[in-house]
């Protein structure tokens, strides 16, 4: 007995037979993939049946590289200051957000952009004290790898003309040697430390409205990549209640900025909604932000971003982690950072449980970098959708020889690399899988211009690089990414086929229903 079909559509199931029109569902897995008189065949009067009238069904999206409590924060209680103009502007939206809050409570806001801006640099203390000097201030970075703060947010964290910088971060500083309230990196830490963390019932909020969020684009499994100790038990404590409405891979960090320890490992754990297997590390900066490690300078700037950890202190992290049954995911952006993390990778030696380990971005890889890490059997995870949304930083930032290499899917894909494409939201606004796709299509940013043009990838390779590649890099294809019998009944319903579209139209299809486990979770 079938619970739900859905039949008389564009199945594009990720597996072969490529195309399918219906399915059938029992139990929360896929029954059977077929065409409509074979499937209906095991209808009874139970059983719901959605007829898709043509429309495309699609595995549930995966957003393999996300900050799923990071773009919850922006949802409920952070300010959103993504896409402003001018410092102005920040100091506006800051001013009139600030009369919202309680006396004395920090100002968190995320989302500047210095590229962006009118003034073409960060906001710096003096602009937030002029928008609010009696409450801290924290802006961080649409990256998350920068901050400017205001002077409170500075003198409760007791950063001054005195201050040295923790390894692997930056306190920017004027011609006298004052903070001017922008720091980098691991100097972030500095002011975490002192600011207040949200309550468990906040990290909760926070993160089933981004959940929903993402099923409203389709995404049924996605990845927080990168969470302190206390976001874990909340994402094991949704769990145990069955209070996740999608699927989650939680990455552990192993090193926190401003906590001077490493971080235990903790308890793995691997249910049908939550995996806890994969420790994440961060080996350099951004590229929009200019902290990514490169081998040359910068075309703005005199200066090569920054590594965050010295090779030896990644490895014995790494080969812990590795001797202790995880998958590493290493977040490497620049040419430097990639080369520290795949000697580290090579040096580890095969894992004990035969896992392949990760790269996150993998931004700037040369081709021999490509090969290497074709041989160590790694998983990339980049994000054309940074192309859309960033390229003007990265064709302002970027020397001219390394354009051409900026995330080169193709080859990564010719080096037979495989790839989870994924948005690390809420680095970039828009996270709807279709315009990362449309990126990896086009290779243009939103002004037109196309970043490595010949870096393309098809719409088939780009459509099972956001579902059967997630499934792939979160080490679960047995049972996600593809519409086949045995795996979970995870699904989008779209309005129009993203294989026959102009990739210029693929952001207008329209997600009508998502299902995970067989049941609605979003329905438009
Ligand atoms: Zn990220």
């Amino acid at each position: 007995m079938l619970d739900l079909v859905l039949h008389n559509g564009a199945i594009l199931t990720q597996a072969a037979p490529p195309r399918a029109e219906a399915v059938g569902v029992r139990n929360g897995r896929i029954a059977h993939v077929g065409n409509n008189t074979q499937v209906m065949a095991g209808t009874t009067a139970r059983t719901r049946v959605i007829d898709l009238s043509g429309r495309t069904l699609v595995p549930g999206f995966n957003d393999a590289h996300a900050h799923i409590w990071k773009i919850g924060q922006l949802l409920t209680t952070m300010l959103d200051v993504r896409g402003t103009g001018s410092i102005d502007e920040i100091v506006r939206r800051v001013r009139a957000f600030s009369t919202r809050l309680p006396d004395g409570a920090w100002l968190l806001g995320r989302g500047y952009n210095e590229a962006a801006l009118r003034e073409q640099h960060a906001p710096t203390r003096d602009d937030l004290d002029r928008a609010d000097p009696n409450r801290p201030i924290v802006l961080t970075r649409t990256c998350g790898h920068m901050c400017a703060v205001n002077s409170r947010a500075l003198r409760l964290a007791g950063i001054d003309a005195s201050t040295d910088a923790p390894y692997g971060g930056v306190i920017d500083r004027d011609e006298r040697g004052e903070p001017t309230g922008v720091v980098r990196e691991t100097a972030i830490g500095l002011i975490n430390r002192v600011m207040p963390a949200p309550s468990a019932s906040d990290y909760e909020r926070m993160i089933v409205a981004a959940l929903d969020h993402q099923l409203s684009l389709g995404i049924t499994s996605s990845s927080d990549c990168g969470v302190r100790p206390q976001i874990l038990e909340v994402y094991r404590a949704l769990d145990a209640n069955a209070a996740l409405p999608s699927r989650v891979n939680v990455m552990p960090l192993r090193r926190v900025d401003g906590v001077p320890d490493p971080v235990p490992l903790p308890v793995r754990h691997v249910s049908d909604m939550l995996r806890v297997d994969t420790v994440k590390f961060l080996a350099d900066g951004g590229l929009s932000g200019a902290t990514a490690a490169l081998s040359v300078d910068y075309r703005h700037e005199p200066k090569r971003g920054v590594l965050r950890f010295e090779r030896g202190d990644l490895l014995s992290l790494c080969r812990e982690s590795q001797q202790a049954g995880w998958r590493i995911a290493t977040h490497a952006i620049g040419d430097v950072a990639i080369d520290q993390v795949l000697t580290v990778y090579e040096s580890l030696g095969p894992h004990p449980g035969g896992l392949a380990h990760r790269i996150e971005h993998f931004g700037l890889p040369d081709a021999a970098q490509l090969s290497r890490a074709a041989r160590l059997s790694v998983i990339a995870v980049p994000q054309t959708i940074f192309l859309r949304s960033l390229g003007r930083n990265f064709r302002s930032y970027l020397p001219d020889a390394f354009i051409p290499r900026t995330y080169p899917i193709r080859a990564m894909l010719d080096a037979g690399i495989r790839v989870a494409l994924s948005s690390d939201a809420p680095v970039v606004e828009d996270d709807n899988p279709l315009v990362g796709m449309m990126a990896a299509i086009t290779r243009k940013d939103d002004g037109g211009h196309a970043i490595a043009a010949e870096q393309a990838i098809t719409a088939e390779e780009a459509l099972y690089a956001y579902t059967m590649g997630g499934a792939i890099a979160t080490g679960d294809e047995a049972n996600r990414g593809s519409i086949e019998p045995g795996k979970w009944a995870d699904f989008a319903i779209l309005s129009q086929n993203p294989l026959d579209a102009a990739p210029e139209a693929l952001p207008s299809i329209t997600v009508d229903m998502t299902f995970v486990a067989g049941r609605v979770a979003f329905e438009r």
